[in-house]
């Protein structure tokens, strides 16, 4: 699995991988994150990669000119135009390897042109930072790959690496998605989080200032997604967030691949009903609740003692209070969540009676 990042500030992450379970997932090399810097695709001695916008208005707009080449130097070809994504489009294939690497034009409109051209002719990607040699030719119409669709994924055809490397063989279809992080964006959340860990790549664009173009949307995005109803200053927290959420449910991230169906918002079918492995769960999984609250030693602290059901050992019991407080949590928290719980008819039960508690 690879995230790669597409941002104007690569600095911003250089600590956010380096601990807990996402630096053990890249050292055991479980997921992979590339981060790539904007201004590396900018053609002006200023490294200019936002403007004002048309039609007035306070702020600034990142270009489609250098987010156009660092995606398609990821091998990621514009789609053909069409509007603008609100949700999920599909994911697509993805163009592995360097492609055809045509000469990059030094303008914008330039810039589009070509990649429109390039997936005309179902060329791959290219990357204005390498110098067309022998092994960046033109293509061959039998080597050149196809273009991405988002529901056909597309395989290798054919790889061209820099001087001094080898042709890669080619590879099987990869399951990609091209995000754009945005507050105007369908929410992120736990669902989502899960179809990103079945992906092989996941491409997160980070917008700044008044936001993208929104030509980059429509050309490339295969979603917009925003982590929240509140507006950040960019676009890297958010990706941040994506990345650790999906990243710690992808198989072997976690110690105990458990632990990520039984916690809040887990999904509905992670039905145990039984304690068979020793560990007391809630009686259905979290079944798209919120968890359960955690206790540790000491049993008293601060004056205030954890819970006595918790303390007897009696598992059944245990896993009654944890449902019931599972319930109680989410009714007062986040009732909008019950309306797609897996809900028994024991639990009705104990929410009505928590209902009348707390009114
Ligand atoms: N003008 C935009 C609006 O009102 O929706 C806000 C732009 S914001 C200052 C700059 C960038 O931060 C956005 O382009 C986006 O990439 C990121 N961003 C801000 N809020 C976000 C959110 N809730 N979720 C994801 N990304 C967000």
């Amino acid at each position: 699995m690879r995230f790669e990042i597409v941002t104007i500030f690569p600095g911003f992450f250089s600590s956010i991988f380096e601990n807990g379970i996402l630096r053990r997932a890249l050292a055991e090399g479980l997921v992979e994150v590339a981060i790539h810097d904007l201004r590396a695709f900018t053609h002006d001695r200023h490294r200019t990669v936002d403007d004002r916008p048309f039609g007035g208005g306070e702020g600034m707009v990142l270009k489609p000119q250098p987010l156009a080449e660092a995606l398609a130097s990821l091998g990621i070809a514009p789609k053909s135009p069409s509007p603008p994504c609100q949700g999920t489009t599909g994911d697509r294939g993805t163009l592995q390897g360097r492609g055809a690497v045509p000469q990059m034009p030094q303008n914008e409109e330039g810039a589009l042109q070509a990649a429109e051209k390039l997936v005309a002719e179902g060329g791959g990607g290219f990357n204005p930072r390498i110098k067309p040699t022998e092994s960046t030719r033109a293509l061959a119409p039998e080597e050149r790959l196809p273009p991405i669709s988002p529901e056909i994924p597309s395989f290798s055809a054919a790889s061209l690496a820099p001087e001094g490397m080898h042709r890669q063989e080619p590879q099987p279809p990869q399951r990609a998605r091209v995000i754009l992080l945005s507050a105007q964006g369908r929410p992120f959340t736990q669902a989502l989080a899960r179809e990103l860990a079945a992906l092989d790549r996941v491409v997160l664009l980070c917008g700044r200032y008044e936001g993208v173009d929104e030509r980059i949307n429509q050309l490339y995005c295969d979603q917009e997604l925003s982590i929240g109803d509140y507006v950040l200053s960019g676009g890297e927290l958010a990706a941040a967030v994506v990345i650790d959420a999906a990243m710690r449910l992808i198989p072997g991230v976690l110690g105990n691949q458990a632990s990520g169906e039984f916690e809040s918002f887990g999904p509905p079918d992670a039905e145990i009903s039984t304690d068979a492995d020793g560990v007391p769960r809630s009686q259905h999984g979290s079944g798209g609740l919120l968890d359960y609250p955690h206790y540790t030693r000491p049993a008293e602290f601060a004056g205030l003692r954890a819970p006595e059901v918790l303390l007897n050992g009696d598992h059944l019991e245990i896993r009654r209070w944890r449902r019931q407080q599972q319930l109680r949590k989410t009714l007062l928290n986040r009732p909008d969540l019950l309306e797609n719980a897996v809900l028994t008819t024991e639990d009705r039960k104990l929410l009505e009676s928590i209902r009348q508690e707390i009114s």
